[in-house]
């Protein structure tokens, strides 16, 4: 697949009245793709299905200079003469470190902002219909005043580290000797920081001191957004949870076991841990 720029910018948030310009087109958690396999959405005219009058297509941003819709088409539509030929049927983890990182975000955006909007279409304080909001990606309801925004949730990662060596743990639902930093999601009430620690405690046992920010991504499966920090061991004995972790250890830099791609937060997060004692200890 050919993607010489890979630029996704959201820009200003609204829809617009006028449709010209790409649709990424998704089915329920599916993403609908031409047959041949690229470029992953479709020119508003190559659409193969006719769009009814009140089909809400959604404005996602520009990639590559041109203006990026989404649009959901229900999959009792598929049958419709000629449309299954020329369609595909695939998941946004098939393209998990296999596409660029713009076209990444375009299709996780378009699948979250159309499950959004089919799962609000009705008030879930009294029942009444919703309707888009304008100026602002939102529904509302007009009966009680509800609005209902596209869900994201924050989750923090984060790389213990303790000298040349860091702390990977192994999922138990994982069935690949795979090992990855820690993650968990931020409650209520909690700062970024505070769950970081708290989960730190809860899954393995261990203080962590000065904590380190090192960057964010999105991960739309479904909704998160991965807040990723370096974490200064304290303290503590490794003890596990047993609920969701099956094994945690120290590695040294050079010693690393398969651990996550370099399109992952927590695989960047391990590549940067390994410069950094790379440029401190040697190769
Ligand atoms: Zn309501």
């Amino acid at each position: 697949m050919n993607y010489p720029d890979d630029a996704f910018e959201i820009g200003e948030v609204r829809d617009f009245d006028r449709l010209v310009g790409n649709l990424v087109v998704t089915s329920g958690k599916h993403l609908i793709v031409p047959a041949k396999g690229a470029p992953l959405y479709w020119p508003h005219q190559q659409l193969p299905w006719s769009l009814e009058d009140n089909q809400t297509v959604h404005h996602l941003g520009i990639y590559n200079g041109e203006r990026c819709f989404s649009v959901d088409i229900p999959e009792t539509r598929w049958g419709e003469s000629g449309v299954d030929l020329a369609v595909q049927k695939t998941s946004l983890r098939d393209y998990l470190g296999k596409i660029p990182d713009g076209l990444f975000r375009l299709l996780g955006r378009a699948l979250q902002i159309n499950e959004w909007y089919r799962s609000h279409r009705y008030c879930g304080c009294c029942g009444a219909e919703t309707s888009l909001l304008s100026g602002e990606r939102a529904l509302g309801c007009d009966v009680c005043g509800q609005s209902f925004y596209p869900r994201l949730s924050p989750c923090v990662m984060m790389l213990i580290t303790h000298g040349d060596h860091c702390l990977l743990a192994r999922n138990k639902e994982w069935t690949r000797p795979f090992f990855s930093a820690l993650a968990g999601f931020v409650e209520p009430g909690e700062s970024a920081e505070q769950a970081l620690r708290r989960e730190v405690m809860e899954e393995v046992g261990l203080q962590v001191g000065a904590l380190h920010y090192f960057a964010s991504q999105p991960w739309p499966f479904p909704g998160q957004l991965m807040i990723g920090y370096f974490a200064d061991y304290a303290g503590g004995d490794i003890c596990i949870d047993d609920i969701e972790i099956a094994e945690a250890r120290w590695f040294h830099y050079q010693d690393l076991p398969q651990i996550p791609g370099e399109f992952a937060l927590s695989g960047q997060l391990i590549r940067a841990f390994v410069d950094r004692c790379t440029a401190l200890y040697g190769a």
